[in-house]
């Protein structure tokens, strides 16, 4: 089957939904705004330093390694190195370890960082029952379910760090849906071992933008791709969709939004109005990194992998990336990512930059942090928060996609935040889009498929 798909946005769920297809026998165009694929993942490879701007990990779930196989990239796997307690959490000026189990079995393992009344009050939690209201907030959960001292020690500042919104705010059923599908099967929510352990993170030696690599260069001479092509408008003429870019226009029988929910809505906007409206009132929150590089011999011991910070500090954690990842500095030298949330994250690089030297001296005090050697800010876009309400609002956004004959998302970031959901979201996108060519068969003879995806703006998957 031969048809027209374009896929808007060339991040993870965009590429991933491009390799889907073309597998599936599509023709495909990728329209990515930016001069570059990947969106978040962009790993920067220099002087022997590995520096990530937004992801440093995805987490290895069956689906993603399906996919890292068929793309030839899984004998390439790196885990984190081994650290008896990589993840550390300040709390009222003390830094705590934290018990290394999968983040959904931390409010369980906690015991040991609680009071004796504290503790008492957790082993009560396997007499707890299901809450009424299924789309309960995060707070009310854990107060509920593992005791106050759980959520002021634990899961503000653990949820803060994740999601870096008001932590109160977010539905657990959404943020946390490991938690939520606990209580409802009542039974694992009081068996701190289950056997279905979350996936582990792993990564690649020259860092995420490997994925990003080696989907691009199996689409290669495959599939459409450009780069520098903002999609501003889609219209409906006939049984296709004109795609406007400030380059010129694409005709496409069906059309995956690979973007956030603030893109797609501005596109919309002329044609939909009402999708627009579900669309923005979906909360985001800025996001941003800031990469430093110092003399290992100058530096202060740095406990585990990563410190979450608690809410007297501007930033949501530190990660020491280097001594998570091997290769990631060369000899002598350690990388240190200080990670930004919220109106913060939108500073300038240089305030950004000094913002986050600030913050690690702060955290260092007396040990004294010495000046960086060098500096890699990225200011990463928004992304979306799940506030409670957040399952009814896409619910909403998919029923008035549904209604725009042969227009999909691959998640918008609205079903999951890590790389795992955007692969996931890219196939699904894939397969309902696959469902209506097949029911709409091409009245379109398709363009050759030398032709670039844009009139006069074409470029090459690798480009
Ligand atoms: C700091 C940080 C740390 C993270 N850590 C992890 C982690 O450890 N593990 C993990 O699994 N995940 C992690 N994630 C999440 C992961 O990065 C995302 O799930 C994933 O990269 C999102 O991919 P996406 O394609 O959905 O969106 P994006 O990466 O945002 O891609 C969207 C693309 O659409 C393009 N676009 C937007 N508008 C238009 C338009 N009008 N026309 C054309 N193109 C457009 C954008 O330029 C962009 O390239 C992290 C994210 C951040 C920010």
């Amino acid at each position: 089957m031969l048809a027209r798909l374009a896929v808007i946005g060339g991040g993870a769920a965009g590429l991933a939904a491009a390799y889907y297809a073309e597998r599936a026998g599509l023709e495909v165009s990728v329209l990515e705004a930016s001069p570059r694929f990947g969106g978040k993942i962009f790993s920067l490879s220099g002087d022997g330093f590995v520096v990530e701007a937004g992801p440093d990990s995805f987490p290895a779930t069956p689906g993603v390694l399906e996919l890292a196989r068929e793309l030839n990239l899984t004998h390439n796997l790196l885990s984190p190195c081994p650290n008896p307690n990589p993840s550390y959490l300040l709390y009222k000026g003390k830094t705590l370890a934290l018990p290394d189990v999968p983040p959904v079995q931390l409010p369980w393992s906690i015991g040991p960082l609680l009071s004796p009344a504290g503790r008492l009050r957790l082993a009560f939690e396997r007499f707890v029952g299901q809450a009424a209201d299924p789309d309960e907030g995060l707070e009310p959960f854990i107060r509920r379910r593992f005791g106050d001292e759980a959520w002021s020690i634990l899961a503000r500042p653990l949820s803060h760090a994740v999601y870096g919104a008001n932590p109160a705010d977010l539905s657990v059923r959404s943020a946390f849906s490991g938690l939520w599908e606990r209580e409802q099967k009542s039974a694992a929510a009081q068996d701190p071992n289950d056997p279905k352990t979350p996936a582990r993170p792993v990564s690649f030696p020259g860092g995420m933008g490997a994925w990003v690599k080696a989907l691009l260069l199996h689409l290669e001479g495959k599939v459409l791709a450009g780069t520098g092509l903002e999609v501003v408008a889609i219209s409906r003429e006939g049984e296709a969709w004109q795609i406007f870019t400030l380059r010129g226009k694409l005709e496409a029988e069906a059309v995956i939004f690979a973007t956030s929910a603030q893109r797609t809505a501005r596109i919309l906007r002329p044609i939909y109005p009402q999708a627009t409206a579900l669309l923005n009132q979906v909360p985001t929150l800025s996001v941003a990194t800031v990469t430093l590089a110092f003399r290992e011999e100058e530096l202060p011991t740095l406990p585990g992998h990563e410190v979450i910070l608690d809410g007297s500090y501007r930033a949501e954690s530190f990660l020491w990336a280097s001594k998570r990842w091997t290769g990631r500095a060369p000899e002598g030298f350690q990388l240190v990512r200080v990670n930004f949330a919220g109106e913060v994250a939108r500073l300038g690089d240089i305030d950004l930059t000094r913002l986050a030297q600030a913050e690690l001296e702060r955290y260092a005090g007396d040990r004294k942090m010495p000046k960086p050697l060098a500096s890699w800010p990225f200011r990463l876009g928004t992304v979306p928060v799940y506030q409670v309400g957040h399952g009814r609002r896409v619910a909403a956004i998919e029923d008035a996609i549904d209604r725009m004959p042969g227009v999909f998302t691959a998640g918008l970031g609205l079903k999951g935040l890590s790389l795992a959901d955007s692969v996931r979201e890219g196939w699904q996108a894939v397969q309902r889009a696959l469902n209506y060519l097949a029911l709409h068969p091409s009245q379109h003879p398709s363009t050759p498929s030398s032709t670039p995806p844009i009139a006069e703006a074409g470029h090459s998957p690798s480009s």
